[in-house]
This record gives C-alpha cells, sequence and structure tokens, in this order.
C-alpha cells in the first residue's frame, strides 16, 4: 500500500474493502475502596484516601483502559502481564504500565484510533480532573485528548458503588492495524 493511501486510513471504503483493519475492544476494572489508600485515576491523584485497593497503585481507570487496548490487540488482559504475585509490580505506577502496553501494541502494528470510558464512582465528583485525566491518557497513548472520551458517573447511593465501597470503571477502545502488516 502507498504511502498516499496509507494517509487517508479513514476512508471507509478502504475500511469495508478489507485494505484497513480496525480492532475494537473493551475493558472492565472493578477495585474495593479504602480509607488507607489514595485515589489515583488516570495518573492524577483525586484524593488522598478513598483510593483503591491494589497491589500496583490501584489506578482503575488505566487497568481497564489496557485491558481494552490488549484484548483488542487479542492478548492476554494485564493482570497476566503484570501479576500481582510479582513483588516488582507493589505499588507500581499503572501509567508506566500503559506505556508498555502500548509499546506492545506498536510492535504488533496497532495504533490507537480513539477510547472512550466510564468511571463509576459515588464520591469525589471527578468534573474538575477530567481535563487533567484526557491529557495524561492522550501523552501516554500519544494521541491528541480529542482521541480520550472520559466520562464521571455515580451509582446514585446503590450497591457497593453507591455505598463507597468500590467503583468501577468501563472502557472501549478502537485500534488501527497499519495497512503494511494487514494480513486480513
Ligand atoms: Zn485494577
Amino acid at each position: 500500500m502507498s504511502r498516499l493511501r496509507l494517509k487517508s486510513t479513514g476512508n471507509l471504503g478502504a475500511v469495508l474493502m478489507g485494505e484497513i483493519s480496525l480492532r475494537v475492544g473493551i475493558g472492565r476494572d472493578f477495585h474495593r475502596l479504602s480509607d488507607g489508600r489514595a485515589l489515583v485515576l488516570c495518573g492524577v491523584t483525586v484524593a488522598e484516601s478513598g483510593g483503591c485497593v491494589a497491589h500496583s497503585d490501584g489506578d482503575c481507570a488505566v487497568h481497564a483502559l489496557a485491558d481494552a487496548l490488549l484484548g483488542a490487540a487479542a492478548l492476554p488482559a494485564i493482570g497476566r502481564m503484570f501479576p500481582d504475585t510479582d513483588e516488582t509490580n507493589r505499588g507500581r505506577n499503572s501509567i508506566g504500565m500503559l506505556g508498555e502496553v502500548i509499546e506492545l501494541l506498536a510492535q504488533n502494528h496497532l495504533s490507537v484510533i480513539n477510547v472512550d470510558m466510564v468511571i463509576q464512582i459515588e464520591r469525589p465528583r471527578l468534573d474538575a480532573f477530567l481535563g487533567k485525566m484526557q491529557n495524561n491518557l492522550a501523552k501516554a497513548l500519544g494521541t491528541k485528548a480529542g482521541n480520550i472520551g472520559i466520562k464521571a458517573t455515580s451509582a446514585e447511593n446503590t450497591g457497593p458503588i453507591g455505598r463507597g465501597e468500590a467503583m468501577e470503571v468501563l472502557c472501549v477502545c478502537l485500534l488501527r492495524l497499519l495497512p503494511e502488516e494487514n494480513n486480513g
């Protein structure tokens, strides 16, 4: 495929003709919350307490995103890549793990088109942090902030999320398999 046609990867005709492969992925992460942990989401420390109980820094949003990206590539989940049985992963920075996932995707000739996520947490409200979170993810993924959707929602005081015992993040992503590597 020529350089010129590579630039037109947004062309629906090329997608339909099978010249460009798109890969969709979904990720979901769920954590218990604890007063003894800082709440870190998309690399932003949102609160000094009420964070996720986890072996790593507990960045639930980045974990869901990483699983969506790995899923789109049909690769094993992040828990397999960075097992909690490995002491080197204790307290590990999740944005750093995301960087390794992106590297793995690049090796597989995959690049991110866009990402969309829903963060479900009862408190605190995340509105003031969403811009910074979006920028952090865009930087980590090597894309524009306009390709990163982040929405926050509460559980209306119902269930474990509504009682502030846990949080959940759902994430979908769309990747492009670079044409010269597209073997159908
Ligand atoms: Zn997690």
